[in-house]
């Protein structure tokens, strides 16, 4: 080859290595690699730049092994130096990790690969290698070996959980601790399994917010292993954990705070009913009835409902504080608030004012007796003995009453108003209740005259029996009696039942009424039947209160077989509204009696609602078609077509029919003409006293 061409290819080769030599050294820089070269026979060494740098050495320095060891921290130096020989020794790869010490006084991490090349008889020849600067990485690395470390160490409850099936994939030694289960256990759980009242519209409430801000901040209650439950706060922020979509869990245990916040919640509802009550008797004190009386008032208002003040002191009550002491007028205060809360309903606002004075407000009362009442009740209440200290204490109790709106408007004018009542009452000796507006203590007082006289009717025999006949019309036969009770009063005469069952209903007395009424009816029909009269069946009206006597059925065999009276003889009335009250007790109850042999009609039918399904199920003999349908027979088109339908209705469930109140031959025929031939009513007959009907007989 001529030596131009040799020259010319010779600087295209030389050009070539230059270019390499640059990206190589470029490449170094870039990856902070250096690289170097051992001469193992002449221990000639060969340095890349980029090692210089690393070293932090002078281009002009001449680099051999000393120099390299030179720079490795003492505390590394040996391993480093037994990492070389063992790769000269057995002729492998090293590769080895030291901390060295640049010129410039830094430390560096770095490390060092290196490999042994032989010559063809396999003698070592040079050691080639690279030194990477690797204390950025190392920095980094320590910080998030901290950082994992404080996470793991924390007290606080840490969780890493997947985003897509809530799975736990991390729980930090906190964590393990506060809810007892294992790191493993952990991994096969959930969110559910410690969040017991975690919903899962809420979870993916949450987990909405939490992708649209990249945080969330939530409160829930912990299940531990034990079963044990406390309260967290968690702040949850997303992130990628081991590539999965997840979020972190850094919980709070709040218990104790919260713990604190419902202590501090009871000391002040305790504070708030230490103002508001009085502490001798735990009554709502002077300033909570107040504002009970503004409510009562704002309500009453609202739905146009009317209530009433009590005004309750106690008769001479500064006597026995002043004779027996203070601690047994204590005693009577508690004892009389206990009274009167008896006779009171949940509604109701009994409060102390101070010394032995008592309110009451009364709220949605219907009638003027309703309040009587419970003002006779409470004056009965208090007059009881009271055994306080060894004493038997004999007190009566003065009451005035106000009424909302009749009376007064403002609080104010209420209570001065039930205070003047109440002076009322004490003028008139005690012991009594008074209203401010005195027609109104009169309306009352009728009430409370009525009950007491009606006991006294009761006591002194002063009930007799009526019997009005019932009549098959084809027939024309009598085939029994309705017993209907009047009252003898010794100054008013005969007095009606519709002017006293309603308050014997109430006051519970006709029980007692029913039973004389049905003793002196059965009575009179034991004795007809055995004269050889035949008054047919008897048919007694019962109030359910009597029904639902525990020992009604008892009661009733035993007075039967006493007199003589025989079960198929009688019939028992009670009116649907009664019945349909309480439809389920009522069908057991009248079960047992029709068990007896004793039929059973209901009185008044069409005026109360009847379920048809009930009316299935109960053991009925009869319905008695009301006096007001059959009132405006034949002409009124509505009471006829009414009339028709219970007729049909009757038949069609197997009963017997009655109508009441027939007075005209119209009606009695409108009734045949329709299918109901049996009848009661002034046309054939009113109703007698017992003389009377053994003429009919
Ligand atoms: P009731 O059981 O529906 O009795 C029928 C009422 O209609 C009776 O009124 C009777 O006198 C009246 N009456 C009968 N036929 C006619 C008529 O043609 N025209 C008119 N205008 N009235 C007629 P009384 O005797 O005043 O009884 C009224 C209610 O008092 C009875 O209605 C019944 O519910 C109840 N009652 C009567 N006696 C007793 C009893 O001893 N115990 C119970 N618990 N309630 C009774
Ligand atoms: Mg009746
Ligand atoms: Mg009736």
């Amino acid at each position: 080859m001529p030596n131009e061409l040799l020259s010319e290819s010779l600087a295209l080769a030389i050009k070539k290595l230059e270019a390499r030599e640059n990206s190589m050294r470029q490449f170094e820089e870039l990856s902070n690699l250096g690289s170097w070269e051992i001469d193992l026979k002449t221990n000639a060494t060969l340095w890349s730049k980029q090692t210089y740098k690393i070293y932090a050495e002078e281009l002009s320095v001449e680099p051999d092994l000393v120099l390299f060891f030179s720079h490795v921290l003492p505390e590394d130096l040996q391993s480093a130096q037994i990492a070389l020989q063992n790769a000269i020794k057995n002729g492998s790869v090293t590769s080895f990790q030291c901390r060295i010490q640049r010129c410039n006084g830094e430390v560096a991490h770095v490390i060092i690969n290196g490999q042994v090349i032989y010559d063809d008889d396999k003698n070592p020849l040079k050691i080639i290698g690279t030194t990477q600067d690797i204390t950025q990485l190392k920095i980094i690395q320590e910080h998030s070996d901290e950082l994992a470390q404080l996470i793991e160490y924390s007290s606080n409850e840490i969780y890493i959980v997947n985003l897509e099936t809530f799975q736990y994939l991390y729980a930090n030694k906190g964590a393990c601790a506060a809810l007892g289960y294992s790191f493993d256990e952990f991994l096969s759980m959930n969110i559910y399994d410690i969040n017991p009242y975690l919903l899962k519209e809420k979870v993916s409430k949450l987990k909405k917010e939490l992708l649209s801000n990249g945080h969330v901040l939530n409160r829930s209650e912990h299940k531990r292993k034990d079963g044990s439950l406390y309260h967290v706060q968690s702040y949850i922020h997303k992130l990628k954990y081991n590539g999965v979509n997840a979020y972190v869990i850094f919980d709070t245990d709040i218990s104790k705070s919260i713990e604190a916040e419902r202590q501090l919640q009871r000391q002040s509802l305790q504070l708030y009913h230490q103002a508001h009550h009085d502490t001798l008797t735990d009554l709502p004190n002077r300033t909570l009835f107040k504002d009970r009386l503004a409510q009562a008032i704002i309500s009453a208002k609202r739905n146009t409902k009317a209530f009433a003040l009590l005004f309750i002191d106690l008769d001479q009550f500064k006597k026995i504080n002043d004779s027996l002491g203070h601690h047994v007028g204590d005693e009577v205060l508690v004892e009389a608030s206990k009274r009167f809360k008896n006779n009171l309903r949940e509604e109701d606002t009994l409060a102390r004012l101070g010394g032995d004075e008592f309110t009451i407000i009364l709220k949605e009362i219907k009638t003027l007796q309703d309040i009587a009442t419970i003002c006779q009740k409470i004056i009965l209440a208090i007059k009881e003995p009271m055994e306080v200290d060894g004493h038997t204490l004999y007190i009566s109790s003065s009451i005035g009453i106000s009424l909302y709106p009749q009376d007064a408007l403002s609080s104010h004018d209420l209570i001065k108003y039930a205070d003047t009542a109440m002076y009322k009452a004490k003028d008139e000796g005690r012991d009594n209740f008074q209203f401010y507006s005195s027609n109104m203590t009169a309306l009352a007082f009728e009430r409370v005259v009525m009950e007491s006289s009606l006991r006294m009717a009761i006591k002194e025999q002063q009930f007799v029996v009526y019997y009005q006949p019932q009549y098959n019309i084809s027939q024309n036969a009598i085939i029994g009696m309705e017993a209907l009770i009047r009252w003898k009063h010794p100054s008013l005469g005969l007095v009606a039942p519709s002017k006293f069952i309603p308050i014997a209903e109430e006051s519970g007395l006709i029980v007692e009424i029913d039973q004389i009424v049905m003793k002196l009816a059965m009575k009179q029909f034991a004795l007809w039947y055995s004269q050889g009269l035949n008054p047919g069946v008897l048919s007694l009206n019962l109030a359910m209160k009597q029904l639902s006597e525990k020992y009604f059925i008892e009661m009733l065999l035993e007075t039967m077989h006493g007199i003589g009276f025989k079960p198929e003889w009688l019939e028992l009335e009670v009116t649907e509204g009664q019945v349909m009250n309480n439809p389920d007790a009522s069908i057991e109850k009248l079960k047992k009696i029709s068990e007896i042999g004793v039929e059973l009609a209901i009185d008044d039918f069409g005026t109360g609602y009847s379920s048809l399904a009930y009316l299935k199920k109960m053991p009925l003999n009869k319905l008695k078609i009301d006096r007001s349908f059959v009132k405006d027979l034949p002409d009124d088109e509505e009471d006829a077509a009414i009339t028709k339908a219970i007729i049909a209705l009757g038949k069609s469930l197997n009963l017997k029919l009655i109508a009441e109140g027939v007075e005209t031959q119209g009606q009695r025929d409108f009734l045949a003409q329709h299918g109901c031939d049996t009848i009661q009513g002034y046309f054939y007959a009113i109703p007698m006293p017992a003389e009377e009907i053994l003429l009919l007989l």
